[in-house]
């Protein structure tokens, strides 16, 4: 026993350590835009047909002790000086603030973000990419393919806004990832919406586990009603997907958040303030 006693002390002091860790982990959530849809039943094949809808956009930075995340870049900063916003075929778009700001209230300048990662890569979600040249890009190796393929305006992509990360270290995963290696946050394959989608998993110390997901369901009554909008990449792989991750929702107990959702983006707190 006396002999086995050191080996215990360093287990549990490792053990300590992790917790520790744990509890230093803070998720800030930003303002990416708003998107007002001129037509909802988009994201709702025969449904609500012409009826208008708001949606949100929304970043968010993961500080970890082992180094930083942005999930998702938004609309791009630029279109803060359009004080009345754009429209851009069925979607009006608008943004009053930029994430390089709000990067800047909380001390973090983009160019040392250890990590960058997409739930996808369209337009509203790759707005600022160019500015994380940098960091090391997390991202599903078809979704790359895509991205940076000669068909990427096709997928619905816009290449001029995340160009520059052809430059940066890419992290290409088939299938989950471990972010920091300690299962604290991880980003999950979840394709169909486009053909590398993911999600992103976060377990906090006190708030508990959440996740992120991106363009899984864009509202709460699609994911209500499992609706998939008419233009994803596969409807029937984003259904299948869709029973894994509510499967994985209730298997961990996460919180879901649907980052598009508007009525659900106004109930939690946003940077400066964070979650732990
Ligand atoms: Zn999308």
């Amino acid at each position: 026993m006396k002999k086995l006693l050191p080996i215990i002390c360093v287990l549990l002091a490792s053990c300590a350590g992790m917790n520790e860790t744990k509890k230093q982990t803070k998720l800030y959530v930003f303002e990416c835009g708003k998107i007002t849809v001129k037509d909802i039943s988009l994201f709702s094949p025969g449904v609500d047909k012409g009826v208008e809808k708001k949606l949100t956009n929304s970043c968010y930075l993961i500080k970890h002790a082992l180094g930083t995340l942005v999930w998702d870049t938004g609309l791009p900063d630029g279109l803060v000086k359009n004080k009345k916003g754009l429209t851009k075929g069925a979607f009006h778009l608008k943004k009053m603030r930029t994430l390089t700001s709000q990067l800047k209230e909380i001390g973090v300048e983009p160019s040392s973000v250890d990590y960058v990662a997409f739930s996808h890569f369209h337009f509203d979600h790759t707005g600022n990419a160019n500015l994380f040249k940098n960091s090391k890009l997390i991202i599903q190796e078809v979704e790359f393919n895509a991205a940076f393929g000669k068909d990427a305006a096709k997928m619905g992509f816009k290449p001029k806004s995340y160009n520059k990360l052809n430059q940066a270290t890419a992290i290409k995963v088939n299938g989950d990832h471990d972010v920091f290696g300690d299962g604290q946050v991880i980003i999950k394959s979840a394709p169909g919406h486009t053909i590398g989608h993911q999600v992103l998993f976060i377990d906090l110390y006190k708030k508990g586990p959440i996740v992120l997901s991106g363009d899984l369901y864009h509202f709460t009554k699609n994911r209500k009603n499992r609706r998939v909008p008419s233009f994803n990449y596969n409807k029937k792989q984003t259904l299948h997907t869709m029973d894994l991750i509510e499967n994985f929702v209730n298997n961990t107990g996460a919180e879901f958040w649907i980052q598009h959702d508007l009525e659900f983006n106004q109930t939690i707190k946003h940077s400066p303030k964070f979650y732990q």
